[in-house]
């Protein structure tokens, strides 16, 4: 067995299926952490699934520092200062839902779409109602062996290969979000689909306007967060999923705006793959926006974006919610994202940025400034001039963030003995409100 795995791995995390192995409950490292650990990549979150139930797996962390969440399946989040594990119980496929179990405004949805998938199961069960080969792979640090339940999962891996674990067509019925989860892996890792499954998914690409909006708010969310942004949302336009999806961003897809956006995100994501930026939501889409905002109200006898005027930050805020339409990004995302476009000006000449290298805060802004200037005046080493005051480039010393990417991450004052009330507090506010996105948090 790969001896190699291991290290590759957080040793909080092994620790933490340790204790849950000791207590007698088998338990696994699963999902993208193993992919992308497999792939020799950093994981960004990691995800534990066990044995025991939610209350269990509690018992075993002395409810210190764990809260139980979830309604569609519930699972436990373990706290450690800002960092959040996520830790499910096994669980089966459901069966064939009863038509009068569905919430009323999924009357018209698809025969065999699933809104309640809570029955625990086997480890075994766990792997086959998970949704493509690759995510239902297994690993077990403590004895450092994989566990391939469906026999595909690693070779499929191995050959860059999406496949539906069962029938494609009843699986993207069942959760048109796989729909979306099977393009992102082609964009994200330049896999490709296994015939069926492409299928499949050409031909079910309009079942995700059954899912639920809360849902794509947050795969929407984790897609701006991963360093491939620009290759995912390249995925969708060309599978023909993102005029479903985000049908305004679809519309300008194929135009000079969407084109520099596309270039200032895969910049971004080579400096986030090499630890040097933080994978911030709000710039990600400020990114988006810039081109639009420039095309738009740039050169207007109000004095354009770039020359302050009164009410620019609403005209900003309005071409972010109209391209990212119908999905809903929190309050806080879109005004982190607005200051950010605003501090453009700030930064509009070099001299101007160099005199902001040393300060703290708007470090998202000024990772969008280096970008841009690098785009517009071609210097490759132009954030070597202007060195932004975060780790060097690696994996962080210590992680101090959520594992789950940083959105359930804590605000900027997480104590680690803060009390379980006030973790639930900050838990919650997190989930809404994306929190790492605080310039302060960034500074601490
Ligand atoms: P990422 O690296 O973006 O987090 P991920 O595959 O880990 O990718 P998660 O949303 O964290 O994505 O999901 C964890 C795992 O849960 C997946 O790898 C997969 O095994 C399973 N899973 C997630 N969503 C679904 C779904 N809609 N249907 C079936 N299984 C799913
Ligand atoms: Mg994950």
């Amino acid at each position: 067995m790969p001896k190699f795995l291991k290290n590759k791995i957080d040793p909080y995390i092994i620790d933490v299926i340790g204790r849950l192995r000791s207590a007698g409950y088998e338990t696994y490292l699963v999902g993208g952490a193993v992919r992308d650990i497999l792939l020799d990549r950093v994981p960004k979150d990691y995800d534990v699934s066990t044995a025991a139930t939610p209350e269990e797996v509690r018992r075993v962390f002395r409810d210190r520092h764990t809260l139980i969440i979830g309604r569609r399946f519930r699972l436990v989040h373990l706290i450690r200062g800002r960092d959040v594990t996520e830790i499910s119980t096994f669980r089966k496929r459901p069966e064939q839902e009863d038509q009068a179990d569905r919430p009323k405004r999924c009357e018209n949805a698809p025969e065999n779409m699933i809104f309640h998938d809570n029955a625990f199961g086997t480890s075994r069960d766990d792997a086959f109602r998970r949704d493509f080969t690759v995510n239902a792979i297994f690993y077990d640090p403590i004895d450092d062996k994989l566990v391939d339940h469906t026999g595909l999962g690693v070779s499929d891996l191995r050959d860059g290969i999406v496949r539906t674990i069962g029938d494609p067509a009843l699986r993207f019925e069942e959760d048109p979000v796989r729909v979306l989860r099977a393009i992102k892996l082609v964009g994200q890792y330049g896999f490709t689909m296994e015939p069926e499954t492409g299928k499949a998914v050409r031909a079910s690409l309009d079942l995700i306007l059954h899912a639920s909006p809360s849902r794509l708010s947050l795969e929407l969310e984790k897609i701006l967060r991963n360093s491939y942004t620009g290759a995912i949302l390249k995925a969708f336009h060309e599978y023909g999923f993102l005029k479903y999806f985000l049908p305004e961003l679809d519309a300008v897809f194929e135009t000079p705006q969407t084109d520099y956006a596309l270039q200032l995100l895969a910049l971004r994501g080579e400096r986030i793959r090499s630890g040097i930026f933080r994978a911030s939501l709000s710039t990600a889409v400020a990114m988006v926006a810039l081109p639009f905002a420039e095309a738009e109200i740039g050169q207007t006898e109000r004095g354009g974006l770039w020359e302050y005027y009164m009410g620019v930050e609403s005209d900003l805020r309005h071409i972010i919610l109209r391209l990212f339409h119908p999905l809903v990004l929190t309050h806080r995302t879109t005004s982190d994202a607005v200051n950010n476009l605003l501090m453009q000006i700030r930064f509009k000449t070099h001299r101007r940025l160099h005199s902001f290298a040393d300060r703290k805060g708007y470090p998202g802004a000024r990772e969008f400034a280096i970008i841009q200037n690098i785009l517009a005046w071609h210097i490759p080493d132009f954030e070597d001039s202007c060195p932004l005051p975060v780790r060097s480039s690696g994996a962080p010393k210590k992680r101090r963030r959520g594992h789950r990417g940083g959105r359930r991450g804590g605000n900027g004052n997480a104590d680690p003995a803060q009390d379980a009330q006030t973790v639930h507090a900050a838990a919650q506010a997190a989930e809404s409100e994306s929190v790492t996105e605080s310039e302060r948090d960034f500074n601490e």
